[in-house]
């Protein structure tokens, strides 16, 4: 399918969202300097073409995506592009593609302070606890993922502990919930034992449970976040939060 920014922007009109992305290019991260520039300049003709396209401004938000890989000049070309279009929110895209997490902090630590306080700054691709707390550290408002729903098929739950792979033998007998600091609907009603039968026996129900809490796990997660910076204690709940959750340090990497 050929897909042009107006043809995108049509797309995302006719689905109905209420925030809309831009049709950008994503490059890989390590990719060469000479071509992330000419995918930068793409990136904001196309997002130039797509505001030009949009229909419904008045009910359906498009934000515009800033690029530019690791490279800081050109991630400042790319957010200086946009702001100028003055977009009603701005992402930030071409993060959590395979650089480490001190890359990625690294580049939001320059990016971020480019975009206007008072609009929307989402994060995209980044749903790790760990990633959430030091995104949100540096001003980021908004955060997507596939990360907890698809780890939950696999039988794997984000916890206060740190990650728990419940589909392990050793959670055969464990009538604890999946979570002790959970209060969710299947930390209250279920054990680890139960939630593990569903999934070794490819019930569904069990795929739902886990998919469940890590939802809520990480909202509960973004409540306690924005309670912190209410009360300018981000600093300190982030110490508090990675001591309970480094408890299970051999999983706790990906989180
Ligand atoms: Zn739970």
């Amino acid at each position: 399918m050929f897909l042009s920014p107006e043809k995108a922007i049509a797309i995302e009109n006719a689905l109905g969202p209420d925030i809309m992305m831009s049709f950008d290019e994503c490059p890989p991260f390590f990719e060469s300097y000479d071509y992330v520039k000419k995918s930068v300049a793409r990136t904001s003709r196309w997002a130039e073409r797509g505001l030009e396209a949009h229909k419904n401004p008045d009910y359906q938000a498009l934000f515009g995506i800033v690029q530019g890989a690791g490279f800081q000049d050109l991630r400042e070309q790319s957010a200086k592009d946009l702001v100028s279009m003055d977009f009603p929110g701005y992402s930030i895209g071409g993060l959590s593609v395979g650089e480490s997490k001190d890359e990625m902090n690294r580049v939001l630590d320059f990016t971020t302070p480019l975009l206007p306080e008072n609009k929307p700054r989402y994060l995209m691709g980044v749903g790790s606890a760990d990633a959430l707390i030091d995104g949100a550290l540096r001003g980021i408002d908004m955060f997507d993922c596939v990360l907890p729903t698809r780890i939950a098929r696999n039988g794997t739950v984000m916890t206060s502990h740190g990650r728990l792979v419940v589909k392990n033998a050793k959670y055969a007998r464990d009538f604890s919930p999946l979570d002790d600091n959970c209060n969710c609907y299947a930390c209250r009603n279920f054990t680890r034992a139960y939630i593990r039968h569903l999934i070794h026996t490819d019930e569904a129900f069990g795929m739902r449970l886990t998919t469940y809490h890590n939802l809520y796990f990480l909202l509960h997660l973004m409540q306690q976040v924005r309670e912190a910076i209410a009360n300018d204690a981000l600093l300190d709940f982030k110490e508090s939060f990675f001591e309970e959750y480094g408890y299970n340090t051999a999983n706790a990497k990906n989180f």
